[in-house]
């Protein structure tokens, strides 16, 4: 019911300040810029979603070849010994459930390493592992951006959730003539899910430099190991560009549609 209203909305929006041509066709140079400039967002927001997708294809490729690759230790013993070598002999590793559930949760101090990569000896267990005692480290010894990415959640549950809905109505009241406050305020809501996206991208491309530091003084990965390492690794570093990409161009969009009507309201 609520994402029915909440698209049926959105079509009206967009009818009314994004593609329809009949309504710009008739409201003159000013209607035309700026149905080109929201158009311009909209062909942003598919860019990202190409983008999107040609990486989480190559990151798909990258693991399913280099889990394919043997390596000397499993992805549990990997992060035992890069844990202890750090000091961090409290930290637990635990095995869950599923894919790409691997995590390091800062609230009890445990490595949270996938089925496979807690029990495989491959290149990808490996990796993987490496990157969330990344995390680990990078939590014991306080590293600022992890510690500000933590700060967020709270605000991104929030935010995430009601700025959709406060934008929708915002946007509905828009359509109907009035004000752009509400809007404006659903905006600044969802931002914050923006920001949670570009405060994310120095604490993962850090847990993988520090993975990948790690993986190379410790002796036992040999050179093309590492080098395997670091390709599965960037290709994971970006999807997290990627999303943050698609975030920034959806922000823009519906900055541009609001815009565009204050500028309409206007004349
Ligand atoms: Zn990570």
């Amino acid at each position: 019911m609520m994402i029915a209203f909440l698209t049926h909305t959105l079509a009206q929006a967009q009818y009314y300040y994004g593609g329809a041509s009949d309504y710009y066709a008739n409201s003159g140079a000013m209607g035309n810029m700026y149905s080109g400039v929201t158009l311009i967002g909209l062909g942003l927001i598919v860019l990202t979603m190409i983008i999107g997708g040609a990486v989480q294809a190559g990151l798909k490729n990258a693991f399913a070849r280099y889990s394919e690759e043997a390596a000397p230790l499993t992805g549990a013993e990997v992060a035992r010994r890069m844990l202890d070598q750090y000091g961090l002999h409290d930290v637990q590793i635990i095995s869950t459930r599923g894919q790409l559930t691997d995590h390091y949760n800062p609230l009890d101090r445990t490595v949270n390493l996938s089925e496979s990569v807690y029990n495989e000896a491959t290149v990808a267990a490996m990796a993987v592992a490496a990157h969330e005692c990344g995390h680990a480290v990078q939590h014991a010894q306080a590293y600022p951006w992890l510690g500000l990415r933590s700060s967020l959640v709270p605000m991104v549950n929030i935010g995430s959730r009601l700025g959709q809905v406060v934008l929708f109505i915002g946007l509905a009241l828009l359509a109907a003539g009035s004000g752009t406050t509400v809007a404006w305020i659903g905006l600044a809501l969802y931002a914050a899910t923006t920001v949670f996206a570009l405060v994310t991208l120095p604490v993962e491309f850090d847990a993988s430099r520090r993975a990948l530091a790690w993986i190379e003084q410790s002796g036992w990965a040999s050179r093309a190991m590492h080098g395997q390492a670091g390709t599965a690794l960037r290709w994971a570093a970006m999807t997290y560009v990627a999303a943050a990409l698609s975030s920034l161009a959806m922000l823009l969009y519906y900055a541009l549609i609001i815009l565009s009507r204050m500028n309409s309201n206007r004349d």
